[in-house]
């Protein structure tokens, strides 16, 4: 049953060949055995996950009438506050910290039943591309034990992909649901920003952040969106305006009649040749599907990624000044006499790690008096040219695609060192954050090179989420007639736990 997608578990169990006890009970197992090689989690909610299991059961028992994914697990990205359960943010900072309330997102899956297994790894603060800047040891890829799993919900992402969980909650900063979903053979959508509450998520960068679905399949993928997605009084950047009907699109996935613009400037040197090839072939399959595939130029991407690398350091040196060892979290240095300022510096050096203070650094330099206009009002600007690209290219395409990542999974430890490098993966998924628009991230292939999973990622405009549902559905049933089974049951047994 846990290889099933959660579209299956659900009927699985309205038809009672199962209970949700059952089913949260074979994922703890399933935790158990493999979560020691994947290390998809911070935290086993054991106890609850199976006490909202046995409320679903009852609820079920009873007659009463209950939402679509009620029963099925999930796997929570540890940036998401949830009552009572520790919360870190892959960080030391908040090393013991339990949350006195639910993000909104968390109430949400409550009230739909949804049964919350635990809180998955991630790099801190959701700053990395491999999770390896996670205070608390990497994960590792369950295609390849010796590979990351992205970033920076890797955890998230992994959990699917080693069958821990058929749902799991990311945020998306500058590609943090996408490219992990590319490099683990799963899907991942990162909302139009605004249409999933931000209450409750530790902030990063504000103005770039959202929360969104994850799971095996398009349609799991949907079902989850519309149980998160929706305004929020307590959200200023919440938009008040109907969910886009992602699930209906995700049933129907006609494409026949659409404009699909792939984005010139996405795929050129730089793009792995197997990543490159099962994109192409990704094209040819929605064109069979009926689609009309069109050439889109979108100048100013090759400025994105700078312009970003201002952006969210800047915002996040300002958001992450809250970490002042007063209010949450670890305290160092706290003797008699010591005075606040000593005792804020010393929890700050240690709590942090390089990354995180490498942005913070990055960041107040990039705000300070003199240098604000040089580098964050340019960027500023960037992204107002970013914006005008995409306004262009919607104009000849209902949705723009490109590969998620340049390349498919590498090896723990390659780009550790090496900021430039693990920064250039998100290349391909930063401008939608720039923009505020939806991309979706789904598995379109293994590389010939390394047999590792490609990404292709869809792009629509605001609120118009509807139309990656459209467009991914259509790709992954084109691509399961192709392949006769889904991809990740290709995937190699995780080093002797199956
Ligand atoms: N990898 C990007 C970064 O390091 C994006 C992170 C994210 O989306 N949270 O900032």
């Amino acid at each position: 049953m846990i290889t099933k997608s959660a579209y299956e578990m659900s009927a699985a169990m309205a038809a009672g060949e199962t209970s949700s006890v059952a089913l949260t009970q074979a994922h703890l197992d399933r935790i158990s055995a493999v979560d020691q090689h994947v290390h998809a989690f911070l935290h086993v909610d054991t106890e609850g996950a199976l006490a909202q299991a046995k409320a679903v059961d009852d609820a079920r028992a009873r007659g009463e009438k209950v939402g679509p994914l009620a029963g099925v697990p999930l796997a929570l990205k540890d940036v998401m506050v949830q009552q009572g359960i520790p919360t870190t943010c892959g960080s030391k900072i908040l090393e013991g910290w339990r949350p006195p309330y639910d993000a909104t997102v968390v109430t949400k899956l409550k009230n739909a039943g949804v049964v919350i297994l635990g809180k998955t790894n991630m790099d801190e603060f959701a700053m990395g591309s491999s999770t390896e800047n996670s205070a608390y040891g990497p994960t590792h890829n369950p295609w390849d034990l010796t590979r990351i799993p992205g970033g920076s919900g890797g955890g998230s992402s992994a959990s699917l992909a080693a069958f821990e969980a058929p749902l799991a909650i990311g945020t998306d900063t500058g590609g943090s649901i996408r490219q992990p979903a590319a490099v683990t053979g799963t899907v991942g959508v990162k909302p139009t920003y605004g249409g999933v509450s931000r209450y409750g998520l530790i902030a990063f960068s504000s103005s770039l952040d959202q929360a969104g679905p994850c799971a095996r399949t398009v349609l799991d993928t949907a079902l989850l969106h519309e149980v998160i997605a929706g305004h929020d009084g307590k959200d200023a950047t919440s938009i008040n305006a109907p969910v886009p009907q992602v699930v209906k699109a995700a049933r129907d996935g006609n494409v026949k009649g659409m404009k699909i613009g792939f984005v010139k400037e996405l795929n050129g040197d730089g793009y792995q040749p197997g990543v490159r090839s099962r994109f192409e072939e990704s094209l040819e399959l929605l064109a069979k599907a009926g689609a009309e595939i069109v050439e889109v130029s979108c100048p100013n991407f090759e400025y994105a990624l700078a312009a970003y690398y201002l952006i969210a350091p800047s915002e996040c040196s300002s958001n992450l000044a809250r970490f002042d060892a007063m209010r949450y979290g670890i305290r160092v240095g706290d003797s008699d006499g010591a005075s606040a300022e000593s005792v804020m510096n010393l929890t700050r050096q240690v709590g942090f790690g390089r990354e995180v203070k490498r942005r913070i650094i990055l960041g107040t330099y990039a705000l300070s008096s003199g240098y604000y206009d040089a580098y964050y009002g340019s960027a500023q600007k960037v992204r107002t040219l970013i914006m005008q690209d995409f306004t262009k290219a919607f104009t000849s395409a209902d949705v723009l695609v490109s590969p998620t990542c340049p390349t498919t999974a590498f090896k723990i430890g390659e780009k550790a060192n090496d900021p430039l490098a693990m920064y250039l993966n998100d290349i391909a998924t930063i401008p939608v954050n720039m923009a505020g628009i939806g991309g979706m991230s789904l598995p379109c292939g293994l590389a010939p090179e390394d047999n590792l999973p490609v990404g292709f990622q869809i792009m629509a405009p605001a609120m118009q989420d509807q139309r990656m549902y459209t467009v991914g559905a259509a790709l992954e049933a084109a691509l399961l007639d192709q392949w006769g089974a889904p991809l990740l049951s290709r995937i190699p047994a995780l080093a002797g736990t199956q």
